[in-house]
């Protein structure tokens, strides 16, 4: 058996050579994303397995399909960025790593809030300044707030545990309700509730076309003047010239993005002093309170070993079986 991993960082490596060991498996390793132009290099090999912000294309499933491999596993939980209906065209069989470490993603989120109630950024440029004064930088605290959280999965799930042990108080909307948190009384009804009675709002579901820019003009308009958004789910939730708006008419109060609707464009790039081309982009990094990271929330040692164990033995068990436990559903 064969397999052939795309996208390797130098960090997955040690997790990679030690899967190896114990399985006595061969993996090909290549640190060039998953292309048409590079899916060649897998002729031979029995499995791909990938990761990447790009979007895979169909020309790639097509042409990988030509050279015999219909065993692909993601060692990430989105498959946002792949045609599932090609997928399912072409008798490709998907994986994906369902869950790796809800913690990392939630912990981040906190953080990000954290920074933005005491104007971590603001201090930190006064500094850089020698300017040591503490006004008017006056900040809030995460136990006064009543944070909304959409999406009860496994994240979400993380987050209220947090939240709720610094104090805050916590209300949540899921199209199903998870028992314990019902049992709580967390949930509210409708968007339109939790956007009233919200002081923070907080993504963790994912991107559907019906949730394509969920956050837009309409819902900001019923948003509790100086909400801070957080964004650690799928960039296109958010419409973001909305976000500006809501940002210039003070309706929103900060928000912290570790996606955003075009970020390949820009994360995962070292650009140096390149001209950024997106305009959105720009308005809102220059921006005293909004956070941008170039979505690293899941980026920890344990994420990163769970993606590269759990994505490596769902191809074994492609190969060896031609299903795995983690197979994506194309119906
Ligand atoms: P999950 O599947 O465990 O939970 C998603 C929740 O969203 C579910 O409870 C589901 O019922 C709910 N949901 C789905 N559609 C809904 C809708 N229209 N309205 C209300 N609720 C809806 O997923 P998860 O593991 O908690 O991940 C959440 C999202 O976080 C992922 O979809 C992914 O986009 C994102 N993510 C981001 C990173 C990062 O590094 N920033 C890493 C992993 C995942």
């Amino acid at each position: 058996m064969k397999m052939m991993m795309y996208g390797v960082r130098d960090d997955e490596r040690p997790f990679i050579e030690q899967w190896q060991e114990q399985n006595h498996i061969d993996v090909q390793l290549t640190d060039q994303l998953l292309t048409e132009e590079t899916v060649d290099q897998a002729r031979g090999y029995d499995g791909i397995v990938a990761f990447q912000q790009l979007s895979y294309s169909n020309r790639m499933l097509q042409r990988m399909t030509e050279i015999g491999i219909y065993n692909l596993s993601l060692r990430n939980v989105g498959v946002d960025n792949i045609d599932l209906k090609q997928v399912a065209k072409l008798g490709i069989k998907l994986t994906n790593v369902p869950v790796y470490s809800p913690e990392a993603i939630a912990e981040f989120t906190v953080t990000q809030l954290m920074q933005l109630l005491r104007r971590t950024k603001e201090y930190t440029q006064k500094f850089e300044k020698h300017d040591f004064r503490w006004a008017p930088q006056i900040s809030k605290e995460l136990n006064q707030q009543t944070v909304g959280v959409i999406g009860t999965g496994h994240i979400g799930q993380c987050a209220i545990r947090i939240f709720q042990g610094f104090g805050a108080k916590v209300i949540a909307y899921d199209k199903f309700h998870n028992p314990e948190l019902e049992r709580q009384g967390l949930y509210v009804d409708t968007l339109d509730e939790l956007y009233c009675q919200a002081t923070v709002i907080t993504l963790h579901i994912p991107l559907f076309p019906s949730t394509q820019h969920m956050i837009d003009a309409t819902a900001i308009a019923k948003m509790n003047p100086g909400v801070i958004i957080l964004n650690a789910a799928r960039g296109q939730l958010i419409d973001e010239q909305a976000l500006i708006d809501g940002l210039d008419r003070g309706i929103i109060g900060g928000a912290a993005l570790d996606v955003m609707e075009d970020e390949i464009k820009v994360f995962n790039r070292n650009l140096g002093d390149q001209k950024i081309d997106y305009p959105e982009f720009n308005n809102l990094f220059s921006r005293d309170n909004v956070l941008i990271s170039p979505h690293t929330a899941f980026y920890t040692d344990v994420a990163v070993r769970n993606m590269v164990e759990v994505s490596l033995n769902n191809n074994r068990q492609l190969i060896e079986t031609g299903t795995a436990d983690n197979l994506i559903s194309t119906d």
